[in-house]
């Protein structure tokens, strides 16, 4: 049985302030919406929140997360965060690879593929994006796409650690756009996804949780939820309302 994970991305917006609050109003949406039973809540604020978003969430069932990091432990990376500062702060998990991080700042399955492994040797939990464009799926290419992301963004990695790591199928013409994807459609790239991680790690597949992400809001999570191979979703637009996001979590059960 795969403990079902709905993580807030809340990209680079909110002071920390304006962090506080939300959570503020998250947690009372959810004391509303109780019952949100084995469902794992995480929330990835920008660097500057975590600490104050860290302090906010201590002893509730809200987990923090970070959406990015370097894969070295210290050293002359001006400007950058090393997973060992995000566990200081009480980080489990690490946005790795997201369309925004490859489109704009270059990031290639072989960084990927590093700071997924630097993740897991630092006990965080990454959160793994892969997707196809607009124009590849267009052209066909979704399967192929998916299939490198995975190959390249997980290559080396120990059949044992496969089931820490979280794998978020995001279709980059979906992110933002209002446009999800069809649940029917999220899960035939779902199941690729699990069918591909069975060739690399085998068993362990089977314990892999894959969410959905993409305009999900709480008028159609629950037919992500639905699909046998879709365990969760990543969120990023609806997750920055505490209220909102407290009701797309009560809609995921
Ligand atoms: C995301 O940022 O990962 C995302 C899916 O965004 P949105 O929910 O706004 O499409």
């Amino acid at each position: 049985m795969r403990r079902p994970i709905v993580a807030g991305n809340w990209k680079m917006n909110l002071t920390a302030k304006e962090a506080s609050l939300l959570i503020e109003n998250l947690l009372s949406g959810l004391k509303e919406n109780t019952e949100t039973g084995l469902m794992e809540i995480v929330v990835c604020p920008a660097f500057t929140a975590l600490q104050t978003v860290a302090e906010k969430t201590k002893d509730t069932e809200i987990v923090l997360g970070a959406q990015n990091m370097h894969w070295e432990r210290s050293g002359a990376y001006t400007g950058e965060v090393s997973p060992a500062m995000l566990v200081d702060l009480g980080c489990k998990y690490v946005i790795i690879g997201h369309s925004e991080r490859r489109q704009y700042f270059a990031e290639t399955d072989e960084v990927v593929n590093k700071k997924v492994k630097a993740a897991l040797a630092s006990n965080l939990g990454p959160i793994m994006c892969v997707g196809e464009s607009l124009e590849e799926r267009e052209s066909d290419l979704t399967e192929k796409v998916i299939r490198e992301q995975l190959l390249g963004g997980l290559k080396g990695i120990q059949s044992e650690d496969f089931e820490n790591v979280v794998v978020a199928y995001e279709p980059v013409w979906a992110i933002g756009s209002g446009k999800a994807a069809t649940a029917e459609d999220a899960e035939k790239v779902a199941l690729l996804i699990r069918n591909i991680l069975r060739e690399l790690a085998g068993e362990v597949s089977e314990r892999v949780r894959i969410q959905y992400g993409g305009s999900v809001k709480a008028s159609n999570i629950g037919s992500f939820m639905a699909q046998p191979n879709i365990d969760g979703a990543l969120v990023g637009g609806a997750s920055l309302e505490g209220k909102g996001f407290a009701e797309l979590i009560g809609n995921a059960k």
